[in-house]
């Protein structure tokens, strides 16, 4: 039996809103407005991935599939001398693959399995899981192929964080509810309808607050306790 690793967030409340980091054997996702922080969070777990267990690191190895080019490893540099790494070290832990395409985006899932079964890793980075979806099956009557398919990456992506003790962490975009009007005060909602929310374990609502201050909030788990985390965006990643 694998034993759940908890790995932190950088940011002490955000980790116990968490109850006590992103977790291996399941997927969490993300999603917020631009600018909300998904991303930097994926970069700050690429560090903090990588420290021992005792630092509430995974002590393993990073995949990073990028599908909107914004992955900056020149950002990894002072996140890692935050925690006291050595940035060229953790640089070379980080697997990293920028995907065109949704077919691409699930044939590169397939190469990292044989990967992950030789090397130890301990989280895997979709940023974004949807995005390429939306291009790809943009037009009117293929929202059913889309979602199939999606249903085929999510479930591929289950199947990882459980056979390699992974951490999945996705990241997804807001759209507007079409069921919203105007007394819903805030008609947006994650994209990939059931199929997502059925995949992700846990969803984080991510949201801008004053300048670099963030406020995460646990979406739609009536068995988790309520409440916000509020982080901040700093060039060592999230903190309090
Ligand atoms: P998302 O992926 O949700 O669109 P990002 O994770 O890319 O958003 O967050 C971008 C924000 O992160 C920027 O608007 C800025 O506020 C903050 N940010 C990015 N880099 C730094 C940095 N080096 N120092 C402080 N804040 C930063
Ligand atoms: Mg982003």
């Amino acid at each position: 039996r694998k034993s759940v690793v908890r790995i932190t967030t950088g940011s002490q409340a955000l980790d116990e809103l968490l109850g006590g980091g992103i977790e291996t054997l399941c997927i969490t996702e993300a999603f917020g407005e631009f600018r909300s922080g998904k991303t930097q969070l994926a970069h700050t777990l690429c560090v903090s991935t990588q420290l021992p267990l005792h630092m509430h690191g995974g002590n393993g190895k990073v995949a990073y599939i990028d599908t909107e080019g914004t992955f900056r490893p020149e950002r990894i540099v002072p996140i890692a001398e935050r925690f006291g790494m050595d940035a060229n070290a953790v640089l070379d832990n980080i697997i990293y693959a920028r995907a065109y395409t949704y077919e691409h985006q699930y044939n590169l899932l397939l190469g990292l399995a044989a990967k992950m079964a030789e090397e130890p890793f301990r989280l895997l980075i979709v940023d974004s899981v949807i995005a390429l979806f939306r291009v790809d099956f943009s037009g009117r009557g293929e929202l059913a192929e889309r979602q199939q398919k999606l249903a085929q990456m999510l479930s591929r992506l289950t199947k990882i964080a459980e056979e390699f003790n992974v951490a999945v962490y996705i990241t997804n975009q807001v759209i507007a509810d079409p069921g919203g009007g105007m007394f819903i005060t805030d008609p947006k909602k994650p994209a990939g309808g059931h199929v997502l929310a059925h995949a992700a374990t846990i969803r984080l609502m991510l949201r801008k607050s004053k300048g670099e201050q963030r406020v995460c909030k646990i979406f739609d788990a009536p068995n988790l306790p309520e409440g916000e985390a509020v982080f901040q965006i700093t060039t060592g990643g999230l903190m309090d």
